[in-house]
C-alpha cells in the first residue's frame, strides 16, 4: 500500500516499445518513472512490425492509439503460401468483419513508427524523465525500494523496478538467473521501396510463403510506399543470439527449390541485417518484492506469431491496471501481474514454436500442413485465435474463461 502519500517512483530499465509503454502505463497510476537506456539515442531499427488487435486495444489504453493508427497500414488478409509450388495454404479475412469480431483493425507499421507513437507522449509527459547512455549492470531489491547501479557507478533510487531490458535482460538474471534458448533460426530483415517490389506481389496484406526449413514474409509500409521483407532459415551455423550484417549469398543458398514469385524477392535488399534468434522456457516467476520484469525481459519469443511487441503492450497494460486494482500496492500489484500475465505468455511462447513448425514443414509434414485448413470458413478461424485477439483493457486481469 502506498500509505505515506509520498509520491511513488518506479525506475524502468530499457527504452524499447515495451520500455516507453509501461512507464506511460504507470503513470496513468500517478506513478513518477524514471526511464533508464543503455542506447545514446532511444530509437527502433528500419524494419516493420505487424499488430494484432490486442496491440490496438492497449495504445488506446496507453492513450496513443490515434498517432499509432495514422501510422500503420490496415491490411485485407493474413495469406500463407506454399514456397515451393505457390499454392495457397490459408487466408484469414482481417476486414470489416474481423475489426467487429475483435474490436480492432490488423495493422502493420514500421518500428520506428510505432517506436516514435509512444515516445513523443513518454517525452511529453511531466512524470518521466529519462536517461540515455545508462547501461544498468547491478540491481538491490529492498524491503523499501531498489537501487540500480549503471556501468559508471552512478546509482538510482525508487520505490520499484520494473526490467524492460530485451532477450538479454540484466534485470532477468538478477530475478530468475536462467539463459535464453538460442533457437538457431536465423531471421534477415530489410525494407525496399515500392516501386523495386514486382507489381504481382504489392498485396496489402501479410503474406507468407512457407518453405522447408524456411519462410519469407512481405506486408506493406507506410501507406504502401515501403515494402517489409523477412525471411527466416534454420541455419547450418552455430548460432548465438545476436545481430549482425548479413549477406545475399548466404539468404540464397537457404531458399533453393523455392518458387519463382517468392524467389525473386531475395534480390531486391541492397543490405540486410541478420538476426540469430532466441526464445525461452516460460518460468512460474519473474519478481520478487518489489521488482519485476516485462517485454522481451519477461517472455521472448519466436517471432512465428507476430505477437512479440502486442505482449510488451498487454503487460503495460495489465501492469497498469494490476497496479490500479491493488490501490498503489506495488508488491501486491507486481505478483498479480504476473500471475496473470505469466500462463497467457507461455502459451504465445508455445504457440509461436508451433506456428514455426508448420511453416518450415517439410515431406509429409508440408503435405499435413497444406491440407489442415482447406475449406475452413472465416468463422472458424476467427474462434480459434479468439483468446489471442480478444484481449482488451476490460478483460485484462480476468484469467481465461472468467466472465
Ligand atoms: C525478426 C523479428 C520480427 C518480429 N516481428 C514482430 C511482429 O511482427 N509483431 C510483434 O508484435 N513483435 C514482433 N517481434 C518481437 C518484437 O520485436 C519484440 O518482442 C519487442 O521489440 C520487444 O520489446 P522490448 O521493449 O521488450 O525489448 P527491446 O526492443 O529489446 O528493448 C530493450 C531495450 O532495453 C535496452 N537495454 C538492454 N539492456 C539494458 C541495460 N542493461 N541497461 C539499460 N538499457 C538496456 C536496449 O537498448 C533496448 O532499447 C519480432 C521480433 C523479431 C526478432
Amino acid at each position: 500500500m502506498n500509505n505515506n502519500n509520498a509520491q511513488q517512483k518506479v525506475i524502468v530499465v530499457g527504452g524499447g516499445i515495451g520500455g516507453l509503454a509501461a512507464a506511460m502505463s504507470l503513470t496513468r497510476q500517478g506513478i513518477e518513472v524514471q526511464l533508464l537506456e543503455q542506447a545514446d539515442k532511444i530509437a527502433e531499427i528500419g524494419a516493420g512490425i505487424q499488430l494484432g488487435p490486442n496491440a490496438y486495444s492497449a495504445l488506446d489504453a496507453l492513450g496513443v492509439g490515434e498517432a499509432a493508427r495514422n501510422r500503420s497500414v490496415f491490411t485485407d488478409h493474413l495469406v500463407m503460401m506454399d514456397a515451393v509450388d505457390a499454392s495457397e495454404v490459408g487466408r484469414i479475412d482481417v476486414g470489416e468483419s474481423f475489426r467487429k469480431r475483435f474490436g480492432n483493425p490488423y495493422g502493420v507499421i514500421h518500428r520506428a513508427d510505432i517506436h516514435l507513437s509512444i515516445l513523443e507522449a513518454v517525452q511529453e509527459h511531466p512524470l518521466i524523465s529519462f536517461h540515455t547512455s545508462t547501461r544498468i549492470d547491478n540491481v538491490e531489491i529492498n524491503d523499501d525500494g531498489v537501487v540500480v547501479t549503471d556501468t559508471n557507478g552512478n546509482q538510482f533510487k525508487a520505490d520499484a523496478l520494473v526490467g524492460c531490458d530485451g532477450v538479454k535482460s540484466v534485470v532477468r538474471e538478477q530475478l530468475v538467473g536462467d539463459a535464453p534458448r538460442v533457437t538457431g533460426h536465423v531471421v534477415y530483415r530489410a525494407v525496399v521501396e515500392a516501386e523495386e517490389m514486382p507489381e504481382d506481389l504489392r498485396i496489402n496484406s501479410p503474406v507468407l510463403w512457407a518453405g522447408p526449413r524456411c519462410h519469407l514474409v512481405h506486408y506493406p509500409l507506410r501507406g504502401g510506399e515501403q515494402y517489409n521483407l523477412v525471411v527466416t532459415f534454420h541455419s547450418r551455423e552455430e548460432e548465438e543470439w545476436g545481430v549482425r550484417e548479413g549477406s545475399q549469398e548466404e539468404v540464397l543458398s537457404y531458399f533453393q527449390g523455392i518458387d519463382e514469385r517468392p524467389h525473386r524477392l531475395l534480390s531486391l535488399p541492397k543490405s540486410w541485417k541478420r538476426w540469430a534468434t532466441a526464445d525461452r522456457e516460460p518460468v512460474e516467476s519473474w519478481g520478487e518484492g518489489r521488482a519485476t520484469i516485462l517485454g522481451d525481459a519477461a517472455h521472448p519469443m519466436t517471432q512465428y506469431l507476430a505477437q512479440g511487441a502486442c505482449m510488451a503492450l498487454e503487460d503495460a497494460v495489465t501492469l497498469g491496471e494490476a497496479i490500479r486494482v491493488c490501490d498503489n500496492d506495488l508488491e501486491k500489484a507486481f505478483r498479480l501481474y504476473e500471475e496473470i500475465r505469466i500462463p497467457r505468455t507461455a502459451r504465445v511462447v508455445w504457440s509461436a514454436r508451433e506456428m514455426g513448425r508448420l511453416y518450415h514443414a517439410k515431406g509429409v509434414e508440408r503435405q499435413v500442413r497444406n491440407a489442415l485448413w482447406a475449406g475452413r470458413s472465416q468463422e472458424r478461424f476467427y474462434d480459434a485465435i479468439e483468446w489471442l485477439y480478444s484481449w482488451n483493457v476490460e478483460n485484462c486481469l480476468k484469467h481465461p474463461g472468467e466472465k
